[in-house]
Parts: C-alpha cells; sequence; structure tokens
C-alpha cells in the first residue's frame, strides 16, 4: 500500500528536528484516554509527517521515567493521525571503551532490544483489555525494513545490533551495571524510551525502527549536558539519514509479509 503518513518521535536534543525545513506546520493539541498531547503535523511534505517530541509534548520536560508513551503513542496509532509507520532518534551510551567498537558521533540502527527495566508498556488499563489482542510476540519489534532504511538501503542484511532498554533513568549506569550489559552482548544502552514505544507500536500494528545516536561512552563520567551537546553535534547527519530513509520508504513499500507484522497485524483499537 502506498505510503500515506509518516510518524517521527525526536528524542533528546532533537527538537532542533521540529523545524522541518521551510515547510508549513500545523500545531495540534490531542487529549487522549492517556493524557494530552501536543503535536506538529507538516501536512505538505511528501509524505505529510507527524512529530512528537519526546520530551516536550505536555507542556513541561519529561524526564525518561516519566515519558508519556501511552498517550503520543496513540496520537500515532489508528485513532487518532493514523501513521503508516514511525521512525524515531535516541541518545544512547556504547560499552566499547575498552574493547574497541563504536564511538561518540557513530549512528547505530539496532535490531534487537535487552529489556534489563522489566516495567510493563500496554496500551492496556481498566476497562480496556483483551486475554488475546495484548500477548503480542517481541520478535522484530524494530522493523528489518524500516532499519534497512535507517541503516543502508543498498544493504538488504543490515548489522544485528542490540540496544539495551538499560535504566529507568534519570542515571547513568554503573560500571558493574556495565559489564553485566556487556557480558550480555549490548552494543548500545539508552534509558526507557525506543523500547517502550515498539512496543506500543506493536500493539498498535505500526511498523517502527530507531536511529540511535552514539552521544557518549558508558559507563558516563559527565552529566546530562555533554549527551545534549554531543546530539547537537550529530544532528545534522541524523536528519540527513531519516530524510534519506523516507525517501527510500516512498520507493521501497513496507510489504505486508514483513517479520514485523507476525502477531501484530492490527492494531489493538481496531
Ligand atoms: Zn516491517
Amino acid at each position: 500500500m502506498k505510503l500515506q503518513k509518516i510518524g517521527l518521535i525526536g528524542g533528546t536534543g532533537m527538537g532542533d528536528m521540529l523545524g522541518w525545513g521551510n515547510a508549513i506546520v500545523t500545531k495540534k493539541t490531542a487529549r487522549t484516554p492517556y493524557g494530552v498531547v501536543d503535536y506538529s503535523v507538516f501536512p505538505h511534505t511528501s509524505p505529510p509527517i507527524v512529530m512528537v517530541s519526546r520530551h516536550e509534548n505536555s507542556g513541561e520536560y519529561l524526564l525518561p521515567h516519566k515519558l508519556n508513551w501511552q498517550a503520543y503513542m496513540y496520537v500515532l496509532g489508528n485513532k487518532l493521525e493514523n501513521v503508516d509507520l514511525i521512525l524515531t532518534t535516541s541518545a544512547v551510551g556504547t560499552p566499547y571503551k575498552e574493547v574497541g567498537g563504536f564511538e561518540q558521533g557513530d549512528l547505530i540502527v539496532p535490531s534487537d532490544i535487552i529489556d534489563y527495566v522489566q516495567d510493563s508498556y500496554t496500551f492496556a488499563r481498566k476497562g480496556f483489555s483483551d486475554s488475546l489482542a495484548f500477548h503480542r510476540p517481541s520478535t522484530d519489534l524494530l522493523c528489518p525494513h524500516l532499519r534497512q532504511a535507517l541503516d543502508n538501503p543498498e544493504d538488504c542484511n543490515p548489522p544485528h545490533l542490540i540496544l539495551a532498554n538499560s535504566i529507568k533513568g534519570p542515571r547513568f549506569e554503573t560500571p558493574a551495571e556495565m559489564k553485566v550489559r556487556l557480558a550480555d552482548g549490548v552494543d548500545v544502552v539508552g534509558m526507557t524510551t525506543a523500547f517502550p514505544e515498539a512496543v506500543l507500536a506493536g500493539e498498535l500494528g505500526i511498523p517502527y525502527a530507531v536511529l540511535c545516536g552514539v552521544t557518549n561512552i558508558a559507563p558516563a563520567e559527565h552529566n546530562g549536558m555533554e549527551v545534549t551537546e554531543a546530539m547537537k553535534v550529530m544532528l545534522p547527519k541524523m536528519k540527513v539519514c531519516i530524510l534519506q530513509a523516507i525517501d527510500w520508504l516512498v520507493e521501497n513499500e513496507h510489504p505486508d509479509d514483513c517479520p514485523c507484522r507476525k502477531g501484530r497485524e492490527e492494531s489493538v483499537f481496531c
């Protein structure tokens, strides 16, 4: 099916992405069963883009552990904006200081996630739950087709990289925690941002992928300012990457039989 509308979620330091060139933007506010969300629609881009600033959509800056995932993901879902797919960005750390590997400034497109936080991320709530609809697989939560678009469209076998839903925040990992992550094969660590969204995108039946920007070596020995500064440097190339991915996705439709659809064909709100 032709791509009709794209959802974008801007992460830490990506607020400038909301200035999407000279495109006309419509500011909207939605009241959802999960809270109120401010967001932007670019109706004349091709295809139209719906953009949510992950940390700044509620009138105040929300730290990672306070994010209103359900509210802004509901906005992107089939009851409101009905986007066809969701691309997002996230600031991450990497444990590779001593073993060689990723460096600050690298862009990473993870293919799987280890969840160390073990919270529940779901649209299920009192009066809205179903014994079958909410038990969904966790395979290919990060869509391979969108990963290919974000990583390298010429390469249909992007590397297998693991993101950790590592820390609820707002703090960075301890040295011992990072040793565990490294031993577990984790490539990059992040707070509770992309993983909750990926799970909820699965409940919405929307393909989802995340472009991670490596902002620091973990365990971090600095505060959040360094992450913000590192993200500012990366912002232009992240934006180019997202735009190229969108162009590729317009030409290369998301396949109906994509592995990310298995068990997640329909939104729980259908
Ligand atoms: Zn897919």
